[in-house]
């Protein structure tokens, strides 16, 4: 698919290649075996770019868009992705949500460190009775004066623990369902933050997943991002760029897959011939590749319509659904392949196996993403075929 990129484009891809292959592969391994945050990765990513990859010069980023983030996804994502889930989150629903949503002074004051790196981004949405249903939040936010008051808990943040600015979803107005959100931009230095319980995951352990706590956690107005009653769709519009964020770590952890797959049943001789010369075994390699090179075209495509400017929530909900079901049919074929070698330690394809199993749950299950298509497509027949 080399034409489908400019020359910008593959050099992009290349310092994203070389990166998680040099830097980040040496120590992927140990981080993801001991739950360890790599911390030092990020100031590098940071360095090269990829922390501001969509955030304009005027504030320190390189201004590349999103098409490039989706690259860069997919290289670092191949090599571990625990680190892409980071950058994603960092990128898209951070970065991306001050950018549009900030007032001038926000987008000063937070995204040119953001972009370099000298601290991290996390997107604080889910609560323990809202997860698919966002709208059953309770968090409370109270305006008092020139502050807002946060009373409430959020849970499965994304380095929600390491992170220097987090976009915290909350009630502004009791009485409203999905007006009376709003979104707000925290400092885990505001009086009344703390964080809580830090998950142990299946997968994914080197990136950090925790309870954050808000006991009247002090917030300056200033720092509400948009306006009052916005977060709703602040973070429907968030997560439609994330969801892209999120196909695109699903191709970095196939192709790593598919090759761990054709190098061992290369390697592997069962019956007096590789086992890979079996029919059985190349019409599943054969699949995978399919399904990697189509998730890969719609991750393209829908990143090339978000960077147009053009709508893309239903091309980004099937990006997700899409991209998620095929990784995870890959790692399941990839790790059959191995036979028992594949379920020992020993070989990637265990953490493989693991990490993606984690990417048809979050910014919204797939099931969620099959509400958001039907209601998309509905809208399409409803005007196309009036009935
Ligand atoms: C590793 C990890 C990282 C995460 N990071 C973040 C983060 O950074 N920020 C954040 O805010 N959240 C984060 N989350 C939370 C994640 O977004 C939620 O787990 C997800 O939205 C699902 O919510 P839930 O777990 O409460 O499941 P539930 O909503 O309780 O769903 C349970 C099951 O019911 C299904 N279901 C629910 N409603 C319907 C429906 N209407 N129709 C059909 N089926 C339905 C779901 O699809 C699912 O299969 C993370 C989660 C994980 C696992």
């Amino acid at each position: 698919m080399q034409f489908l990129l400019t020359e910008e484009e593959r050099l992009l891809r290349k310092t994203a290649r070389d990166f998680a292959r040099k830097d980040l592969a040496p120590v992927a391994a140990e981080c993801n075996e001991k739950g360890e945050f790599p911390q030092g990765i990020f100031k590098k990513l940071g360095e090269l770019g990829f922390m501001g990859i969509t955030v304009p010069e005027q504030y320190g980023g390189v201004n590349l868009g999103y098409f490039c983030l989706a690259l860069a996804l997919e290289e670092i994502s191949s090599v571990c992705a625990s680190t892409a889930v980071t950058v994603s989150v960092h990128n898209s629903l951070v970065n991306l949500a001050i950018l549009k949503y900030g007032s001038e002074e926000l987008k000063e004051k937070y995204l040119p460190e953001l972009a370099a790196a000298d601290m991290l981004g996390a997107f604080a949405l889910t609560e323990p009775d809202a997860g698919s249903d966002v709208t059953a939040m309770r968090l409370s936010a109270v305006k008092r004066g020139d502050e807002y008051i946060l009373n409430g808990t959020k849970i499965f943040i994304s380095t929600g623990d390491r992170a220097g600015v987090i976009i915290v979803f909350g009630r502004t107005d009791l009485n409203e369902r999905t007006k009376g959100i709003s979104a707000f931009v925290v400092e885990p230095s505001f009086p009344g933050f703390s964080v809580g319980k830090s998950e142990d995951k299946m997968g994914l352990k080197a990136s950090t997943t925790v309870e954050l706590v808000f006991e009247d956690c002090r917030v300056p107005a200033a720092n509400l991002l948009g306006e009052e009653g916005m977060g709703m769709c602040i973070a429907l519009d968030s997560l439609d760029g994330g969801r892209v964020g999120i196909a695109a770590q699903s191709i970095g952890i196939a192709r790593a897959a598919l090759d761990e797959a054709v190098i061992f049943a290369r390697e592997r001789k069962q019956f007096g011939k590789r086992i890979i010369d079996f029919q059985a075994t190349g019409f599943k390699i054969a699949d995978m590749a399919t399904d990697l090179e189509a998730a890969r075209l719609m991750v393209y495509l829908t990143a090339k319509l978000r960077d147009a400017g053009e709508p893309y929530t239903k091309e980004a909900a099937m990006t997700k659904l899409f991209a998620t079901r095929a990784v995870n049919r890959i790692v399941y074929d990839a790790l059959q392949i191995h036979g028992g070698a594949g379920y020992t330690k020993e070989f990637l394809i265990e953490r493989l196996f693991r990490d993606a199993r984690a990417l048809e749950i979050y910014e919204g299950t797939s099931e969620i993403q099959r509400i958001v298509i039907m209601k998309k497509l509905l809208e399409e027949y409803d005007q196309m075929f009036p009935s």
